[in-house]
């Protein structure tokens, strides 16, 4: 047997993968193009047809609500923007509570705060590390006015479940879909399965524009009011005519003509880069699932995985090292991308101080707050757990894996399980 790594024997890659690549010629002509035409964004701040931005902003916008099969995209300068302008939309506003997963990248809360909300974390669940309906449940109060759903890590959140309770309660529901574009749902891209779903195409998104997002909904209400909010809506709404002004505060999030360019071009791309994405996914997955005490990622029926993320859960008991020298060995062996743990923002300091806008703990603490939000410790166990002891993940969006690498990288882990009692 070749010895551990870790211990001082050969490790089983000596490289990381190729770097993750999405841009090739086809964007290099789309970029030249809008260059040699000059002109770089068309929107205008005010009510007259430049309002809704330039040619490649429009064509990409109807390509990709034409793609998504969803009546309205409307196109940002970021998902981070989109969170904001959905959030927006919706209605949000001071006194009322959003619940939000612990598990996501942290502007899926920050956005509830933009509008002087207060985010409310639910727990997750550990087939998907989604939110746990029946942690919906628990946190609702009568401050609840929207839930923000990720479907982290490319796999759909209880979309069916979480929409009914959005019915029966009044609630409007946010898709973040940040990480799982061209994953489905029963038969429906995710993110088009609540009212309004976001996308990100920052770097490492599955398909990117160096930065920017884009909004789904099939309401033309909602789609409105995002396309005011992301551009100066509130010198917009007198002469469109617009009487519901509450919360059209506008930003300037608008999409340029350049990224807009290469975004149409990544979405040709995407359902070929997103096939690939699964095959060294379930490759890994057919590789690893023997691993006693290792669960592979779940993929439920009727859905399909994006994997921006490969999550794996440790069953301590049975593996009998602990995470953290696991990963240590498991790194020593080569494997890169590999993470411990990946968010619980309820433990931030933002929450921890309710230190948000300004110095006085504004929203908590305001007048019409009347709610009583907890972010102590305790408050997500399964989330926590998970950070702490039993979570493991591959950054598999960073690395374009040949079938070679991916043999290694199993082989690897193999090596690891083996002999894991030397480790401890
Ligand atoms: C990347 C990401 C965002 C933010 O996207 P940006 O386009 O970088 O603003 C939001 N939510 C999730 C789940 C993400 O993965």
């Amino acid at each position: 047997m070749k010895t551990l790594a870790i211990l001082g024997g050969d490790p089983v890659l000596n490289s990381a993968p190729a770097p993750y690549r999405t841009i090739g010629i086809e964007e290099s002509r789309a970029v030249q193009k809008v260059m040699d035409d000059g002109e770089l964004s068309s929107f205008l701040g005010s009510w007259n047809d430049a309002f809704y931005g330039g040619p490649n902003v429009r064509a990409f916008e109807s390509e990709w609500a034409e793609h998504f099969k969803v009546t309205h995209a409307v196109s940002v300068n970021s998902a981070t923007s989109g969170l904001i302008a959905a959030l927006g939309a919706v209605g949000v506003e001071p006194g009322d509570e959003v619940i939000v997963s612990p598990w996501t990248m942290c502007a899926s809360a920050t956005a509830v705060l933009v509008w002087g909300a207060v985010p409310v974390f639910a727990d997750i669940e550990e087939e998907t590390f989604n939110l746990d309906v029946a942690s919906i449940k628990r946190n609702l109060s009568p401050q609840t006015r929207a839930i923000v759903l990720p479907d982290i890590f490319g796999h759909a959140a209880a979309l069916e479940e979480i929409m009914e309770i959005a019915a029966s309660e009044d609630l409007l529901v946010i898709e973040d879909a940040s990480q799982a574009p061209g994953a489905l749902y029963r038969g429906a891209y995710v993110g088009t399965l609540a009212h309004i779903g976001v996308f990100s195409l920052n770097y490492h998104k599955h398909i990117h524009t160096g930065e920017g997002g884009v909004c789904v909904t099939n309401d033309s209400k909602l789609a409105e009011r995002m396309q005011l909010i992301r551009n100066h809506g509130e010198a917009v709404v007198e002469g469109k005519g617009v009487d519901d002004i509450s919360n059209i505060i506008g930003f300037n999030f608008r999409m340029p003509e350049i990224e807009a360019a290469i975004g149409r071009e990544q979405l040709k791309k995407l359902d070929t880069l997103l096939a690939r994405r699964q095959e060294i996914c379930e490759r890994l997955s057919r590789g690893l699932s023997g691993l006693s005490g290792l669960q592979v990622p779940r993929v439920w029926e009727d859905c399909t995985h994006a994997y921006y993320l490969y999550g794996m859960i440790l069953d301590p008991e049975v593996v009998g090292v602990p995470k953290n020298r696991l990963i240590d060995a498991l790194e020593a062996e080569g494997i890169a991308g590999l993470t411990r743990g990946y968010a619980n923002l309820h433990l931030l300091p933002m929450y921890q101080r309710r230190i948000a806008m300004g110095k006085k703990g504004y929203p908590w603490n305001d007048a019409v707050y009347s709610g009583e939000v907890s972010y102590q410790k305790g408050i997500c166990p399964v989330a926590e757990r998970l950070q702490d002891e039993t979570y493991v993940g591959l950054l598999v969006c960073l690395y374009d894996y040949s079938n070679d690498e991916v043999d290694k990288t199993i082989e690897a882990f193999q090596k690891v399980w083996e002999q894991r009692e030397l480790l401890l």
